[in-house]
């Protein structure tokens, strides 16, 4: 399959264009081909012209298990005949509830959401109120959200806001660090007593998927807790997919609060913020945190077969092979190929780009490497069957498996020969 017809999504996407603004309901989506999809199931997705293709990016993140899990959906279809939000609670929640810190094991309390966005601002809501500071630490390059008081972009070292419409004030409340540089944190927080909190993606996967050096998150678990500063691992990404404890179960350092989405709900929109009853509790003394459809019967149906699901047959194990066999493979074709393509990260969320084979470990390091060269590529994936996000970040699922990674393999090797003609 080299070029694929599309006249359908085209028909589709034109269509799109007059109804909603670029034709489509997420800014994210701009950057990728304009490809309407019929439906999706396990590690492959169908277009409404009838091409398949082999998916690695799994919604953003959130097919962990594949597309359409009938061990998820099947239980949502039955628990949603009985209705979905009563404006009070229903016992589901406290299964949904009980199985999530069960799973999780370090936080005591849970509240669920819709977003990752709208948990991680209850986050840094609750780390002012419980603090009485005004103020927050993040890391270049990380994404908390599309938020006036998160969205953000570095270039060249300068932090600014990332979209029009956003005033420059809206970052004022946020000091913007080096990922993987503890000094600057042992810094800062030295210098300013009115820091509330220090939120990081615990593996920073909206920038390269970068790891967290050796001992790095032990670090800053220390220095927050010398200068009584909350932690927020923002888990969005990582929960669930490293370790059914997410990377605080993986690098073994626990935050005071941690943010969840994605991965927890079998591709339904549910998100949580967990932690100490002694932060969390807050919500119930004074702290304001809402949301009309937070924890319906679907949500609640959903985490409780997906992580029933994680807990009755842990598919770490294969992820990781599958992750990084794939890794593998592609730097073997970039070898017979004599492309410098690079990929870093974790075998279950991983980044592919073009330049030097030297890890990066922060966000300036991207400066070196060839993100357009790469964002071409990945047009040339799409059009060979691959499902792959031009940023770069490759997410691996539990429904990829022996075959998909034969069909990955060549899809690749034609595309990268296509790429060197
Ligand atoms: N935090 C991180 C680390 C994320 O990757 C994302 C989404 N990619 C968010 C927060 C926001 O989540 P959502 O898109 O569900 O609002």
């Amino acid at each position: 399959m080299t070029s694929q017809k599309r006249d359908r999504s085209d028909a589709l996407s034109r269509e799109a264009r007059t109804l909603t603004p670029g034709g489509v309901h997420s800014n994210v989506r701009l950057a990728g081909p304009p490809v309407f999809f019929d439906r999706g199931e396990g590690a492959w997705l169908y277009d409404v012209d009838g091409n398949d293709y082999l998916d690695y990016l799994l919604g953003q993140g959130p097919n962990f298990l594949g597309h359409a899990p009938a061990k998820v959906n099947d239980v949502v279809a039955r628990e949603m005949r009985r209705g979905s939000v009563f404006g009070a609670q229903h016992a589901l929640e406290n299964r949904a509830g009980e199985l999530f810190l069960d799973t999780v094991r370090w936080p005591e309390r849970v509240r669920f959401g819709m977003t990752g966005t709208e948990s991680d601002q209850a986050a840094l809501r609750l780390a002012r109120a419980a603090t009485g500071r005004g103020k927050f630490v993040r890391f270049e390059g990380t994404y908390h959200g599309w938020l006036d008081n998160v969205l953000a972009s570095t270039e060249d070292g300068v932090t600014s806001p990332a979209s029009a419409g956003q005033l420059p004030h809206h970052l004022d409340d946020t000091y913007f660090l080096p990922y993987n540089d503890a000094a600057s944190l042992e810094a800062t927080l030295a210098a300013h007593d009115d820091i509330a909190a220090v939120i990081l993606e615990p593996v920073m996967c909206n920038s390269g998927v970068i790891p967290p050096r050796p001992d790095y998150l032990a670090r800053v678990r220390e220095l927050c807790d010398q200068h009584a500063v909350v932690l927020i691992f923002d888990e969005v990404i990582t929960g669930f997919r490293l370790a059914l404890g997410g990377a605080a179960e993986r690098f073994g350092v626990t935050p005071d609060l941690a943010v969840y989405g994605k991965a927890m709900a079998g591709g339904w929109p549910v998100s949580a913020l967990a932690g100490k009853a002694a932060l969390m509790d807050l919500f119930a003394d004074g702290v304001v945190h809402a949301g009309t459809f937070n924890s319906s019967v679907p949500a609640c149906a959903a985490v409780i077969a997906t992580l029933t699901t994680l807990r009755e047959e842990p598919p770490y194990e294969q992820v990781e092979k599958h992750g990084s066999a794939l890794m593998d493979q592609i730097r073997e074709l970039a070898h017979t190929y004599a492309l410098d393509l690079r990929v870093q990260g974790l075998p279950a969320a991983f980044h592919v780009s073009f330049g030097p084979q030297e890890p990066v470990h922060d966000h300036s390091g991207l400066a070196g490497l060839d993100l357009e060269r790469y964002q071409r590529l990945a047009r040339t994936l799409v059009d060979h069957g691959m499902w792959v996000a031009p940023r770069g970040i490759w997410y691996v699922s539990t429904a990829h498996g022996e075959h998909e990674l034969d069909v990955a393999t060549s899809r690749l090797d034609a595309a990268l020969a296509a790429e060197t003609t």
